[in-house]
């Protein structure tokens, strides 16, 4: 079993409630468990700013699948919830990155472990901080606390949607 984490982001088509159904699918996987979901928060994009806020959120996933197949489960979170890809860091209602596998490396064509942006993005350390606190040394060897003060800020607030606290089925938090 490996402790992995997924970032969750929505900007089009009700962003809360496309985070609800993607952690109910994310509860629903095959050889994967939802073990808890952090707060929301919501950022401003990082890609073109003609496109709304997103609302973005980690889950943290115990998991029997290899990684490769777990990047496949999320792709078809993606697919099935009408994922279209538009533009470059444009709008989307869904979008799961899988953060990091244990302490997996991976350098694939297809994934890249841990995710490229894990490190700079607050909408990413914020939530995973919640989650396993600012203390937590990440697979680089460096603390949240730490990171979350060097990388670049994208104007996070705290959502007041809720995901935790038995709002998902499976996410006993
Ligand atoms: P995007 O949804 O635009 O963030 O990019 C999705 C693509 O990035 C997928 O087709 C994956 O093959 C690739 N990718 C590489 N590494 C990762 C990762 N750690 N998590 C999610 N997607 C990844």
């Amino acid at each position: 079993m490996t402790q992995a984490f997924v970032g969750l982001g929505s900007n089009i088509e009700a962003p809360a409630i496309q985070l609800r159904r993607a952690c109910e699918a994310l509860a629903a996987l095959a050889n994967t468990g939802l073990i808890a979901v952090s707060s929301v928060y919501e950022s401003l994009p990082m890609g073109p700013r003609d496109q709304p806020p997103f609302l973005n959120a980690c889950a943290q996933i115990d998991t029997t699948s290899d990684p490769a197949t777990l990047l496949t489960d999320l792709l078809g979170i993606e697919t099935a919830m009408g994922r279209v890809r538009k533009r470059h860091w444009g709008e989307r209602c869904i979008d799961l990155d899988l953060l990091f596998y244990g302490n997996t490396s991976v350098q694939s064509e297809r994934l890249t472990l841990p995710h490229p942006g894990l490190y700079q993005r607050d909408f990413v350390l914020k939530p995973l901080g919640d989650l396993l606190g600012n203390e937590y040394l990440m697979p680089n060897g460096v603390d949240i606390g730490t990171l979350l003060r060097k990388c670049s800020t994208h104007g996070l607030r705290l959502s007041a949607v809720q995901l935790h606290r038995g709002e998902i089925p499976g996410n006993p938090l």
